[in-house]
Formats: C-alpha cells, sequence, structure tokens
C-alpha cells in the first residue's frame, strides 16, 4: 500500500517533504521553514547564508544540531574544480539535480577577488567564438542558483583562502556561462540578494551583456550602481552579425543609444568588451570604426584575446595585432586595457569546463 505524498488540502505534508534547500529560498521568506522555531532563528540562519557562509549546515554552530540536519544547504553539487595561476584562480564545475552545469571561476589579485558567475545553464545566443553558445541552451538559472554561487565564493576565500588574496570578494561579474539579460527577473532578484542581503556593494557588480537592448533599459531603471558591460566584439553591423546573431535583432546603433541611456541614467560609464579574434576584428579599420563609439560613450575598452575553443575555428589574434589595436584607439583618444587572459590553462572562458566535462 503506498502512502499518498497528498494531504487532504493538496499540499504536501511537510513531515514527508524532501529537505528544503536554503539557497533557494527567497531570503524574506526563510521564516517558512523555521515555523515551530522563535524569530532570532531566521537572523541566525539568513546570516550564515548571507554575512558568513560556510560549506555545510553543520557549520551553523549556533543552530540546534537537529535543525541543521534537517536542510541542504547548495542547490547543486561540485562536480569538477581546477586550479591555476599558483592557485589564485580556481574553476567550479556545479551539477544541479536536474543535470544543469553552472560553471563560476573565482581570481585572486593582492587586494581583490573577483568571482565570474554563470546566470544560464548554456546560452541561445550562439556567438561564434564562445564555448556556451556553441553548446546550446539548457535553462535559465534560479535567482538562488545565481547567489549560491557569489555564497560558495565567500565561504571558499574566508573558510580556505587564496594565497595573498583578500578573504572576500571585492568584485563580481556576470560574465560567465549565459546572457543575464535574457534571464531578467531571476537575475534582477539575484542582484537583490547581492546587493541588499549580502551586502556587497553594487559598484562592485558588473552585468555583461551580447546587447539585450531591453535588458539594458530596464537594469539603468533599477535603483542599484551596478556597473555594465557591452561585448561588442565588431564595430560595423556586416562584422557583428558574423560573430553575434543577436546583432540582427538589435543591430549597433540600438545598442549604442541602450549603452549611452544607461551612462545617462547610472553616470557610471560602461565598458566595451572586445574578444580579440585573429584576422577577423582585430585589424586597425575595425579599430578605427570602435574609436568614435567609445569615444561619444565615453567607455572603456577591455581587449581579450579569445581563449580557443574546440568546436570554434577562430583563433586568438596574436600579441602584436592586439598592442597595434591598443595604440591606434589610444591615438583616437580611446581609454583602453589589455584584459590578462586567467586560467588560460584551465579552459577558463566561459563554458570550456563544461566541453571538457563532456556536457
Ligand atoms: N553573455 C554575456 C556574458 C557572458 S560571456 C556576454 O556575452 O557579454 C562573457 C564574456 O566572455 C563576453 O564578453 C564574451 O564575449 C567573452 N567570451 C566568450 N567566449 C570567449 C572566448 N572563447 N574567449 C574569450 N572571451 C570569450
Ligand atoms: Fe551567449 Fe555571451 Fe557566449 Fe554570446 S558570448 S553565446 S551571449 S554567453
Amino acid at each position: 500500500m503506498f502512502r499518498s505524498l497528498e494531504s487532504p488540502t493538496g499540499l504536501i505534508r511537510p513531515e514527508l517533504s524532501i529537505p528544503e534547500v536554503l539557497y533557494l529560498i527567497d531570503p524574506d521568506h526563510l521564516g517558512d521553514v523555521l515555523l515551530d522555531e522563535p524569530r532570532f532563528r531566521t537572523d541566525q540562519l539568513r546570516h550564515w547564508l548571507y554575512r558568513t557562509p560556510v560549506f555545510e549546515c553543520e557549520d551553523m554552530s549556533n543552530l540546534p544540531t537537529e535543525l541543521r540536519s534537517s536542510f541542504e544547504l547548495w542547490p547543486f553539487e561540485l562536480e569538477f574544480e581546477q586550479i591555476a595561476d599558483g592557485e589564485t584562480t580556481r574553476k567550479w564545475l556545479f551539477r544541479t539535480p536536474d543535470g544543469a552545469a553552472i560553471e563560476s571561476v573565482l581570481m585572486g589579485y593582492p587586494s581583490r577577488a573577483t568571482l565570474c558567475l554563470s546566470s544560464q545553464a548554456g546560452c541561445a545566443l550562439g556567438c561564434t567564438f564562445c564555448a556556451t553558445g556553441q553548446f546550446g541552451f539548457d535553462r535559465h538559472l534560479e535567482a538562488g542558483e545565481i547567489v549560491a554561487q557569489v555564497a560558495w565564493a565567500q565561504a571558499f576565500l574566508r573558510l580556505h583562502g587564496m594565497p595573498g588574496v583578500p578573504d572576500h570578494l571585492t568584485n563580481i561579474v556576470y560574465m560567465g556561462m549565459g546572457e543575464p539579460l535574457a534571464n531578467y527577473e531571476r537575475v534582477r532578484e539575484s542582484l537583490r540578494r547581492v546587493i541588499e542581503v549580502m551586502g556587497i556593494s553594487a559598484r562592485s557588480v558588473t552585468v555583461s551583456t551580447v546587447g539585450v537592448v531591453p535588458g539594458i533599459r530596464r537594469l539603468a531603471d533599477e535603483p542599484w550602481q551596478v556597473n555594465l558591460a557591452v561585448s561588442l566584439h565588431a564595430a560595423d553591423d556586416e562584422l557583428r552579425s558574423k560573430l553575434v546573431p543577436l546583432n540582427r535583432r538589435y543591430p549597433l546603433a540600438e545598442v549604442e543609444a541602450a549603452a549611452a541611456e544607461y551612462f545617462e541614467k547610472k553616470g557610471r560609464r560602461v565598458s566595451l568588451e572586445w574578444t580579440m579574434l585573429d584576422g577577423v576584428n582585430d585589424t586597425l579599420d575595425q579599430a578605427g570604426k570602435l574609436a568614435p563609439i567609445a569615444r561619444r560613450l565615453r567607455a572603456h575598452v577591455n581587449l581579450i584575446a579569445m581563449n580557443p575553443t574546440p568546436l570554434s575555428d577562430d583563433r586568438p589574434s596574436a600579441r602584436p595585432a592586439i598592442q597595434h589595436f591598443a595604440d591606434r584607439l589610444r591615438e583616437l583618444g580611446v581609454n583602453v586595457t589589455i584584459r590578462d587572459t586567467r586560467g588560460r590553462d584551465i579552459d577558463a572562458a566561459c563554458g570550456q569546463l563544461r566541453v571538457r566535462a563532456g556536457g
């Protein structure tokens, strides 16, 4: 005889339900899982989750033992970890119970610790040089799955640490797998939790988009001073539409106008990301077309050599070509940085660890 999980009211009976996954619960509703506990327990639990994260519920030392064992903490398991750059770069591949892959990269520096996190499992936008895009789209990540990546990195820095690196995150970039502005509501909620519940300054958070124009405009109207990075990669529609299929829907002029609006509303300069592809977008002609866009936006340009991916024919630009491109932009009055390619030996570009792990 099977016992029904359904109660007469149609609700699942609490004693038979699977353990609650704490990071999937809205932090404002944590009290719902602590029904018979005094109010201060909710604050204690919220503090463990969002202020001093730990890897195991067991380590939440001021909570009663029975309570600790009744929860699941993480909405995923760590499947694979890679370490590089003298242990100052760590890349994690997490797996959710339904099989979705989530990648995060923690990069440590003497005065900074930056987490690059994922907003979707896969990506539907299919940029030619991007490993995530070549994999296609799996699903959106929940706000809790995005925030759990931040909590994991905080727990790691605090409890394990990286040599010569701060013991907490100083920067968060939405530059891992997925297009954050194609998962707007959940990404918005993750920003709210990171900024308002974890207490991380909005100014240290960057959302990177390939140019989802309506999303840029909505983000411009949010109350937080987060930074916007626009992945441009090409400065005319013909080339950009080849590299970034979304350009056919939101062409360059519209992306520029939305970025300008973001700058006006927030007073924060946007940055323009440019993945350097050998013989494709590293020409002085492209630099000449990029310069006026960057000047109009008063934007900072970040150049990064492409990380080769198995499924792409594109190759990284040679170092001298990147240098020439940067020099030309500077001559034309543009602020430009050549970004380091952290974790090159651990497939650190987005989506690449998943390729290695076989899905
Ligand atoms: N979808 C968003 C954010 C995730 S991609 C966006 O495209 O902006 C984050 C950054 O990684 C983007 O600037 C993207 O162009 C870059 N990128 C993707 N594939 C890359 C590769 N193979 N080598 C170097 N950078 C890459
Ligand atoms: Fe998606 Fe960004 Fe990759 Fe393009 S570069 S496929 S938008 S994750």
